[in-house]
C-alpha cells in the first residue's frame, strides 16, 4: 500500500492511495489538468483511477471531482449530504456511489471506512483506507474541526496517517491577516485542527505500528512547515515513533510513502554494552 499527498491547503487537496492495481483519490480539489500533472509524478494518469472518494463538498476538496468523473469515467463515492451539497460540481452524468459513515465499502483491493467529523460542511467524513491483502491501514483526516472520541477510535492502529495541522494557535491570533470572523471559524470546533491539537491527537492515537505521518492542510497565513513539524515531531518521537514525517505542501506532491516497506524494515539494533 502506497500513498502520496498530491497537494494540500486551502487551494486544493487530493491524496493518492494505491494498492496493487487499485488507485483512488481521496478528495479532488485540483483542476483536471493540475491533477494530471501531479499524478504523473507517480506515473499515473486520471484514467488509471478506480474511484474518487470525497470527504466533503468544500471547493478545496471537491472542485475537480465532476470534471474528472465525466472526462475519465471515474466513479465518485460520497455521503448523501455531500452529494446534495456538491451539485455545483456535478452535471448528473457522473456515476456516484453512496458512502455511509461507520460502514465499510470495498473499492478494488481497498476497504474504505468513513467516519463523521464536526467540520462545517453538509455531511463531512474522514476516512480510513485498509489494504485487503496486507491489512495495512491509512487514516486521512483533514478538516477535522476538533479531535473527537470517534476520530480517535477510527484513527488508532493505523500504519500511516495524514492529519490536519492547519494553524499555529499563536500565529492565528497574532500575525495572521484573517478577519476576526474567519479566525473564529478556523479555531472553532467545526473549523480546523491546530498544530497543537494535531500533536495531542497523535500523542493519543500513536501505536507502535505507526510508521508514517503526513501533516496536511497548513494555512498559508497562520502556519509554517517548520512550526507544524516542531509541534508534532518532539512528542511523537518521545512516544517511540521512528517512522517518516512529512509536511504536505500546496504546490508539490509528497514523496510516495510505501507502508509495506516501512513495516517490513528491520528493527534498529540494540546498543551493546559489552
Ligand atoms: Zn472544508
Ligand atoms: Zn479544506
Amino acid at each position: 500500500m502506497r500513498f502520496s499527498v498530491l497537494g494540500s491547503g486551502s487551494r486544493g487537496n487530493a491524496t493518492l492511495v494505491s494498492s496493487g492495481e487499485t488507485h483512488i483519490l481521496v478528495d479532488a480539489g485540483f483542476s483536471r489538468r493540475e491533477t494530471r500533472r501531479r499524478l504523473a509524478q507517480s506515473e499515473l494518469a486520471p484514467a488509471d483511477l478506480s474511484a474518487i472518494v470525497l470527504t466533503h463538498e468544500h471547493g478545496d476538496h471537491a472542485r475537480g471531482a465532476g470534471v474528472l468523473a465525466r472526462a475519465d469515467g471515474i466513479p465518485l463515492w460520497m455521503t448523501g449530504g455531500t452529494l446534495e451539497a456538491s451539485r455545483q460540481f456535478l452535471r448528473g452524468a457522473e456515476v456516484v456511489h453512496r458512502l455511509r459513515p461507520g460502514r465499510e465499502t470495498g473499492i478494488g483491493s481497498l476497504r474504505i471506512l468513513p467516519f463523521a467529523t464536526l467540520h462545517d460542511a453538509a455531511d463531512p467524513v474522514a476516512v480510513v483506507a485498509e489494504d485487503s491483502a496486507t491489512g495495512l491501514r491509512l487514516g486521512i483526516a483533514t478538516d477535522l474541526g476538533r479531535s473527537t472520541a470517534q476520530a480517535r477510535h477510527f484513527l488508532q492502529d493505523c500504519d500511516g496517517l495524514v492529519v490536519e495541522a492547519n494553524h499555529d494557535e499563536y500565529m492565528l491570533w497574532g500575525e495572521a491577516a484573517y478577519p476576526a470572523a474567519v479566525k473564529n471559524r478556523i479555531a472553532s470546533s467545526c473549523g480546523h485542527l491546530s498544530n497543537q491539537a494535531a500533536a495531542a491527537l497523535l500523542d493519543e492515537i500513536w501505536s507502535p505500528r505507526l510508521s508514517a505521518v503526513v501533516l496536511a492542510h497548513l494555512s498559508e497565513e497562520a502556519n509554517t512547515r517548520a512550526r507544524a513539524e516542531r509541534a508534532v515531531e518532539g512528542p511523537l518521537r518521545r512516544r517511540g515513533f521512528r517512522g517518516v514525517l512529512h509536511v504536505a505542501q500546496a504546490a508539490t506532491p509528497t514523496p510516495p510513502v510505501d507502508l509495506a516497506a516501512l513495516r517490513d524494515r528491520p528493527a534498529p539494533s540494540q546498543p551493546s554494552f559489552l
